[in-house]
């Protein structure tokens, strides 16, 4: 069986000691594609150079995270774990993805997010930024992985009055009326483990048609055990979730997502 992680942090630092082995054992696993996600210049940088390492594995998404781009910093990079950009300049950074677009299969992770004061003092220009990266989607035809903590509805708003339809709504927390228009406009979900314990994404999954869903790990977060790293193999347990949740074989399941996945990414 083949699986897929469309968006997970290989160049985390947790993974700095054996990444060699998490890539191993995802193959192991069957899974075919892990796309790794920056979210400033200097992730970007690191997940473009993961992509070329594994060319049979990994791909990547170049993002543009909406606190970074704000230039507020909220933890350390110790206490984040990935690597920062002290002065994101956000033209720079679209250009750089422009220019970089034949080397990755999307545009991600971008959006906004809200739950920090901060941040969400700011909310305008997060909006602002958010328009500029769904305008160089339409631009360079690459679609886009979402973020959208507590910030839902605006993301969802601000898509729907853009003209790209290849979206992927990474770890989605919106409610059901939100979850519909999301399907409505023909978007993606892209589930993660966290499944195993949190009640939402089983909502998420009924809702959704299985052509609408994709996995994600968000590896080293949203592990489905409590305190325990998470990594791209463990996409084959939320493939049998979901399986579990619509009725399906595991393997009608995966077959289905890893179309899904050819679709969206054009991969
Ligand atoms: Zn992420």
């Amino acid at each position: 069986m083949k699986f897929v992680d469309v968006h997970c942090h290989l160049n985390h630092k947790q993974f700095d000691p054996d990444l060699d082995a998490v890539i191993d054992r995802a193959r192991q696993a069957g899974v075919v594609r892990m796309i790794c996600a920056g979210v400033n210049p200097a992730t970007n940088r690191e997940v473009l150079a993961l992509a070329k390492k594994h060319p049979d594995v990994v791909r990547c998404s170049l993002g543009v995270y909406p606190i970074d781009a704000l230039n507020i910093q909220l933890f350390s990079p110790d206490e984040m774990g990935l690597s920062h950009t002290s002065n994101f300049v956000l033209d720079d950074e679209l250009e750089f993805i422009r220019k970089n677009k034949d080397l990755i299969v999307a545009v991600g992770e971008a959006g906004l997010d809200y739950k920090w004061d901060e941040p969400k003092k700011r909310a305008d220009e997060q909006k602002k930024n958010f328009v500029r990266v769904i305008e160089l989607c339409e631009k360079i035809k690459k679609p886009l992985v979402v973020h959208s903590r507590r910030g839902e509805a605006d993301c969802l708003a601000l898509l729907e009055s853009s003209t790209l339809r290849r979206v992927d709504l990474h770890c989605f927390e919106g409610n059901k009326k939100l979850i519909k228009k999301a399907i409505d406009l023909g978007f993606y979900f892209s589930i993660p483990p966290v499944i195993q314990r949190l009640q939402h994404f089983e909502t998420v999954v009924k809702e959704a048609s299985i052509s609408n869903l994709l996995t994600e790990t968000d590896a080293p977060w949203l592990s489905g055990v409590v305190g325990v790293r998470n990594e791209p193999a463990n996409v084959a347990n939320t493939v049998k979730k979901i399986a579990e949740l619509k009725g399906f074989t595991v393997e009608e399941t995966a077959n289905s997502i890893l179309l899904n996945y050819k679709k969206l990414f054009d991969d």
